[in-house]
């Protein structure tokens, strides 16, 4: 089983998180099931292009053993964000590690599919990570367990990246690159943007600190692949991020690519990701 955790953080309305996560506990709605919901008012999304499903009197999402008849999917989903950072998807990874448990789920791969700022690469290129470093490029997460400090390793399963290179390669649509990830717990100082409410450095300083993370390793930059890969090792789930970088950090800290072209980069971790699922599952 395949789950790919979408990036946190990009916009809530450009990407989805395809795994589970709910702030309210699954009600089953069959019972007082609210007609209005099913009769499918309020906000639609637009993720679907398929013509067919509105006249289906009920559609059965078999494998997560959910049904539109049986449950209330907005009421269960309809809240569901896409947090920015550690913070965020660590709650989410506790509850799909154990949702995986109680589902007694094996032989699971999880991949983090995101955007990133890279480092001297151009933009729209992927990076599969091979090690997430902190910002001091040393490849650990720091928990805080009872007041002490915990560190954990995040390396990253190296078969695994290695299968999506070639993945990459196959599809042959964008550049494709393996290389550490820097995780930050901040966009802005903590990636050494200039552009923040606070800043306390210079461009000089700026570009020093990612000449230093380049020479470490770091080809882009982005909050949340040490704890997701911290939790996989502690775990024992396979494990891969793949982050698209939005743009070059060394030129520049805001996004200035078009609305399209942004749009474009980020569909090419999923892309790759779904390409792979696609060759795991022998249908290309
Ligand atoms: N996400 C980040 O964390 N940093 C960037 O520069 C772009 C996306």
């Amino acid at each position: 089983m395949i789950y790919s955790l979408a990036g946190f953080t990009e916009p809530a309305n450009c990407t989805s998180l395809v795994a589970p996560f709910t702030s309210e506990p699954n009600r089953n709605m069959a019972a007082g099931f609210n007609e209005e919901k099913r009769a499918g008012k309020g906000p639609q999304s637009s993720y679907i292009i398929n013509p067919h499903l509105d006249s289906m009197k009920e559609d059965i999402l078999y494998h997560f053993n959910l049904g539109t008849a049986t449950h209330d999917l907005p009421a269960m989903f309809g809240d569901v964000k896409h947090g920015m950072g550690i913070p965020s998807i660590g709650i989410m990874l506790h509850e799909l590690i154990k949702l995986l448990h109680h589902a007694r789920c094996t032989d699971v791969t999880i991949i983090r599919i995101g955007t990133s700022g890279g480092i001297g690469l151009n933009p729209g290129t992927v990076v599969i990570t091979k090690q997430s470093v902190d910002a001091t490029f040393l490849p650990q997460f720091e928990q805080i367990i009872l007041g002490k400090k915990v560190l954990r390793s995040t390396d990253l399963d190296e078969k695994l990246s290695e299968e999506l290179l070639q993945c990459s390669k196959k599809l042959n649509e964008f550049d494709t690159v393996i290389g550490n990830t820097m995780c930050t717990l901040d966009f802005y100082e903590g990636q050494a943007r200039l552009d923040g409410a606070f800043c306390s450095y210079t461009e000089e300083e700026k570009q020093n600190y990612l000449e230093e993370a380049y020479t470490a390793g770091v080809r882009n930059i982005e909050m949340e692949s040490s704890v997701f890969a911290a939790m996989c090792k502690l775990s024992g789930l396979r494990g891969a991020v793949v982050c698209v970088t939005l743009l070059d950090r060394r030129k520049g800290d805001q996004m200035t690519s078009s609305h399209d072209t942004l749009n474009d980069y980020q569909m090419r971790p999923q892309k790759l990701v779904r390409h792979y699922i696609k060759k795991q599952l022998n249908v290309v």
